[in-house]
């Protein structure tokens, strides 16, 4: 069986008896296993478990009542709480955590009858842009193992990237679905802040974290969004209104979509990326395909590292002051008292960059600096919004790089928080908006995969959706496909 097959074509397998879920189950189970000693996507398998919804999917689909994913395996980024399944977060805190319930994604795939076959690597707390800062070890780049994933949905891109996998669940706070889906040669989706429920996600900065897709193609990731998206009454923050199309299961024409659109191509980001002439020859595809590219601006879009790491510092700093060493997950052995507790807890616990952001946000929103840090972000997060709205009233989309640059090596940054704070620089400004975008493999510079990304309108998702498919029934870089021994 061809691993990279894309999901459309194994729901026809299945549909065909060509084979059961069990069966491309334990191949894929079989081949991740194998694979992950080189990669290390996956923190964890869970092989019993993935058997038996197999087996159930098998029988839906012999009763004739399967739905669009069912038998469908998939991974989970390790964020997400799985019922009896651990979910570290990437963490030492988290690394013997099995959650009571499931996370709200979880649950709804589960209902459609997907497969889970483990949990993926990921930066510890999603705070990361290479994967480095996983407790469980780095994850590679299966285009070049000496290289990162990108981060820190690393796990879940790699995967995929490698046919470990056929399509992974990710989180996007500032772009950790979109450059390691960029960095590793696939398609990921972020989608509208508040498209998707936030229940059962572990929390890093919960005004912009955002579950979404990493998949081979537009196509699957749409197919699996429509299963998990939509309101939900255990997130206050998920829209009340549910898109129809997006939750009727859509089916994409490789035709052009109907209405000719006008596509925004920032000004401040093409100033400042190098590995420009890929993202160039994409947009000639669009213009070829009878869009209108124009110039814009986003002013703000200077601001937007600073801020995102002050709001995402400090809300993080917030969110993971419950892991305390009492409650739940790791405790230091025979504390001396309460203090000592809590310290050793947390000094042994957390890793080097959770300790960084927790430090900062906190001194970000202590009385002294709440004005000159956290307060002044704020207000530079409404001025990025307002940019976007603006550009938004002349254009339908945007379009723009993932990333300053390929997958760079591993050990580059790491040592550099700043440089690597700078990787999201494409990323942050429409996570700071809560804008969907997605990025979408474009080309190649020295065999490393480099992606574009469109950037839609609040709940724009089908815009997105809809042009990102097109332009994949156009190109073929989406099929490409790294050499693993
Ligand atoms: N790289 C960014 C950070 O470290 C974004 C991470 C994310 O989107 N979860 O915060």
């Amino acid at each position: 069986m061809d691993p990279f097959i894309e999901i459309n074509a194994i729901r026809k397998g299945l549909a065909d008896g060509e084979y059961s879920s069990a069966e491309i189950t334990k191949f894929y189970l079989d081949r991740a296993k194998k694979l992950n000693s080189q990669l290390n996507s996956f923190i964890s398998f869970c092989e019993e478990q993935a058997i038996e919804q197999a087996k159930n999917a098998d029988n839906k689909i012999a009763e004739g009542s399967s739905g669009p994913i069912t038998g469908i395996p998939l991974a989970h980024k390790d964020i997400f709480c799985t019922k009896g399944i651990t979910t570290t977060c990437g963490s030492r805190m988290l690394e013997n955590f099995v959650a009571p319930y499931d996370a709200t994604v979880v649950e709804r795939l589960n209902k459609a009858g997907a497969v889970t076959i483990g949990k993926a690597n990921m930066d510890e707390f999603a705070m990361g842009s290479s994967n480095e800062n996983s407790y469980f070890g780095n994850t590679s780049n299966p285009w070049d193992t000496d290289r990162v994933p990108g981060g820190s949905s690393g796990g879940s891109a790699a995967a995929v990237a490698a046919g470990m996998i056929p399509i992974a669940t990710g989180t996007d706070t500032g772009g950790s679905i979109r450059q390691p889906a960029a960095f590793c040669g696939i398609s990921g989706l972020k989608p509208t802040y508040g498209r998707v429920s936030r229940y059962g996600m572990i929390a890093f900065a919960s005004s912009l974290d955002q579950a979404g897709v990493l998949g081979r193609s537009v196509a699957d990731i749409c197919l699996l969004l429509s299963q998990f998206g939509g309101p939900d009454v255990l997130d206050s923050t998920s829209h009340p209104i549910p898109d129809n199309w997006l939750s009727s299961n859509p089916k994409l024409n490789p035709t052009k979509p109907e209405a000719k659109i006008t596509i925004g191509l920032p000004r401040e980001y093409f100033d400042q990326t190098p590995n420009l002439k890929s993202v160039e020859i994409a947009m000639r595809v669009f213009e070829n395909a009878g869009c209108i590219l124009k110039e814009v601006s986003l002013p703000s879009t200077e601001s937007a590292i600073p801020a995102y790491y002050i709001i995402a510092g400090a809300e993080a700093s917030t969110n993971l002051s419950r892991y305390d060493g009492v409650r739940f997950g790791y405790r230091c052995q025979d504390p001396e008292s309460l203090s000592d507790l809590y310290q050793r807890s947390r000094n042994e616990g957390f890793g080097k960059e959770v300790k960084r952001r927790i430090l900062t946000g906190t001194y970000a929103l202590s009385v002294g600096y709440y004005d000159a840090y956290y307060l002044k972000a704020q207000k530079i997060r409404r001025l990025i919004q307002q940019d976007f709205l603006e550009v938004f009233n002349k254009v339908d989309l945007i379009l723009c790089p993932t990333s300053p640059g390929v997958a760079f090596k591993k050990g580059a940054l790491s040592e550099n928080p700043v440089e690597m704070y700078k990787q999201d620089i494409f990323t942050i400004p429409s996570s700071l908006a809560g804008l969907p975008a997605m990025s979408i493999p474009c080309g190649f510079q020295n065999n490393l995969p480099i992606g574009m990304q469109l950037i839609a309108p609040h709940f724009a998702e089908r815009k997105l959706i809809e042009w990102g498919h097109y332009f994949q029934s156009l190109t073929d870089w989406h099929k490409k496909v790294p050499e693993l021994s």
